[in-house]
């Protein structure tokens, strides 16, 4: 029997293993050769599935593209206004609500990434030299920038600018001390880089390694707390 384990710094648990035993491991083995021999066949099996999160074949895989028109994935579920949503978790259409906006995402996702693509293909095309009806290139537009430091320097000055209003003094980016860390064999310790406390959060899947957090929990562990506080009083 052998010890398979996922260490994972960032994420939560940290450290998980599962065993495995050397005949799984031959199973496992064979399942592999034998699923390469019918990839490399002609028209192999396609199976959708949580493995083509990042795959790029996506963009013409059938069975991505088809459902990728299938609009009726973002009416609404019945009983719910367009785009109106319940606003608590107890409310009776709650649960409708959550399937309806995972399937919306999916939908939402598959078309942002469609656009991308179609858009570097575009772009490729007619810097190729393609024609493409209604489309055509354009300068893009870059950010404004100072022209020459010393240049600029004099004129601020003549303005009445002061040193401090015109020099600024910043820190490298991480990018750049990592590289000057390499360089020179030295670790940045990691103290020196730290994530400011947040309460706001974001979306996740549900196989992301960062803890959950949970609002409706927090509260309740809030109002538990606030209970125990007066009632000890
Ligand atoms: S997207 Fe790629 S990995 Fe996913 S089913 Fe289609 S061909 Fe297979």
């Amino acid at each position: 029997v052998l010890v398979g384990a996922i260490i994972q710094p960032r994420g939560e648990p940290k450290f998980s293993s599962t065993t495995v035993t050397f005949k799984e491991i031959r199973y496992f083995r064979e399942d592999i050769a034998k699923a390469i021999v019918q990839a490399l066949a002609p028209n192999p099996i396609r199976q959708k599935g949580e493995h083509c999160r990042f795959a790029p074949c996506k963009v013409t895989c059938p069975l991505w593209t088809g459902p990728l028109l299938d609009l009726t994935a973002i009416i609404p579920a019945p009983g719910m206004h367009a785009f109106g949503q319940p606003t608590s978790a107890d409310h009776p259409d709650a649960a409708a609500y959550g399937e309806y906006l995972s399937r919306a995402k999916v939908l939402v996702d598959m078309a942002a990434m469609f656009k991308k693509e179609i858009d570097e293909q575009m772009h490729s095309f007619l810097e190729a030299g393609g024609s493409i009806p209604g489309w055509r290139l354009k300068a893009k537009a870059k950010q404004r920038q100072w022209i020459d430091e010393q240049v600029v320097k004099k004129a601020l000055k003549k303005l009445g600018f002061n040193e401090q209003e015109i020099w600024q003094k910043k820190l490298v980016t991480f990018q750049s001390a990592d590289a000057t860390a390499r360089r020179r064999g030295v670790t940045i310790p990691d103290e020196l880089r730290v994530a400011p406390p947040t309460t706001e959060t974001t979306i996740a899947t549900i196989d992301d390694p960062a803890p959950i957090v949970n609002r409706p929990q927090a509260v309740e562990q809030f109002r538990a707390s606030l209970k125990l506080l007066t009632e000890s009083k």
